[in-house]
């Protein structure tokens, strides 16, 4: 179902835009094609990829792909660049420069706020709280900071892993409700058993939920991502995407990796395991004053000297992202889990290495 009441939310500019019109018509990829200036000739090497043609700007067959697979309509379902070019999106249809707020809860991804202010959006800082194990979002302040056009929260976080319950976003949306949207990343959310916020979205047509195939799905480089909401939403969306975002060898992959779900699942699991070896070495390691497990594929430590670690690190051939200059972040390293035999040399590194 439909709500054109969260469509409202967007710029003016944007609503007035005239409405997308539907994907290239069968007629329209079909028979002799004299109507694109393409070359009639596909490329060397073309393997059968007609990589002279433009792609379908919204390839039906992973459109069916990923919205069986986060349990979703096609109509809910946009597929972009990767979540970076969702969170684009966002921002460019609802944010008026000047004019609208985006919230953020720091330490978090980066480009929520590098977005927002591209577009002139004002920036709203809260906070996350430090809770010794994990992090939280700070319910009452995030309230009272309310409204803003988009909110942005990540479950699990980046670089925090911390996650949020469901029931409080949904409080968040009702909230919101008339105001502005909510968006959910969940770049990192095959990971952990926790189950996609999706299921609120019928109730809740101001969400959005961010879902990416960079990560557990190991296709970082081929920029594909998903955005999920109202219909209303992927329509106006629709309007301002570029026309034809998603090459066709990107789009092949993608296909071949969700047809391969038990390579996903075996990954996750030696990963899991890896995760759990590291952990046991930073607990034991006297010069790492804090561990924040949290529940993607990757922890955040404190250290002495971030930088140092970074550099000591780097000339045993390990790269790790010092956190030093995200709020709240001071002399914190993010480690991402690798596979078993980049652990061993991990752990190595760090049991040679007494800060
Ligand atoms: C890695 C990451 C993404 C994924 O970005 P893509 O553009 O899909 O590669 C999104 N959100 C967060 C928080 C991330 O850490």
């Amino acid at each position: 179902m439909s709500d054109s009441a969260v469509a409202n939310l967007a710029r003016p500019e944007i609503r007035a835009l005239k409405p997308y019109a539907s994907a290239r018509a069968l007629a329209d990829s079909a028979g002799i094609l004299l109507n694109a200036n393409e070359n009639p000739w596909p490329p060397v090497g073309d393997e059968g990829l007609e990589l002279n043609r433009y792609p379908d700007p919204q390839p039906a067959e992973l459109r069916q792909r990923l919205s069986e697979r986060y349990r979703v309509d096609p109509g809910q379902l946009l597929i972009t660049r990767g979540s970076d070019e969702g969170i684009d999106l966002l921002n460019r249809a609802f944010c008026g420069p000047g004019q609208d707020r985006v919230l953020i809860c720091p330490p978090c991804f980066g480009m929520y706020a590098l977005s927002a202010r591209i577009q002139g959006a004002e920036v709203v800082e809260v906070p996350l709280l430090d809770r010794g194990q994990d992090w939280a979002v700070d319910q009452e302040g995030l309230m009272r900071a309310l409204p803003a056009k988009l909110v942005f929260l990540c479950s699990p976080n980046n670089p925090t892993g911390s996650e949020i319950a469901a029931e409080w976003v949904a409080e968040v949306a009702e909230r919101q409700r008339g105001h502005g949207l909510v968006v959910i990343d969940e770049a990192y959310i095959e990971f952990t058993p926790a189950g996609s916020m999706t299921e609120l979205l019928e109730q809740h047509p101001n969400l959005v939920v961010l879902r990416t195939l960079s990560k557990a799905w190991a296709l970082a480089g081929c920029r594909l991502g998903a955005l999920i909401a109202d219909e209303a939403v992927i329509d106006l969306l629709r309007r301002i995407i570029a026309p034809y975002p998603l090459p066709t060898p990107a789009v092949q992959a993608g296909l071949r990796a969700l047809a391969a779900p038990d390579r996903l699942a075996e990954q996750l699991e030696i990963l899991a395991a890896q995760k759990q070896r590291l952990i046991e070495a930073v607990e034991r390691h006297p010069a790492i004053s804090r561990l924040w497990p949290g529940q993607a594929n990757f922890i955040l430590i404190r250290v002495a000297d971030a930088e140092a670690l970074v550099e000591a690190a780097a000339k045993n051939g390990v790269r790790l992202r010092n956190q030093s200059a995200q709020r709240g972040l001071d002399q914190c390293v993010r480690i991402t889990i690798g596979s078993e035999q980049e652990t061993d040399s991990l752990i190595d590194f760090l049991r040679a290495w007494t800060g």
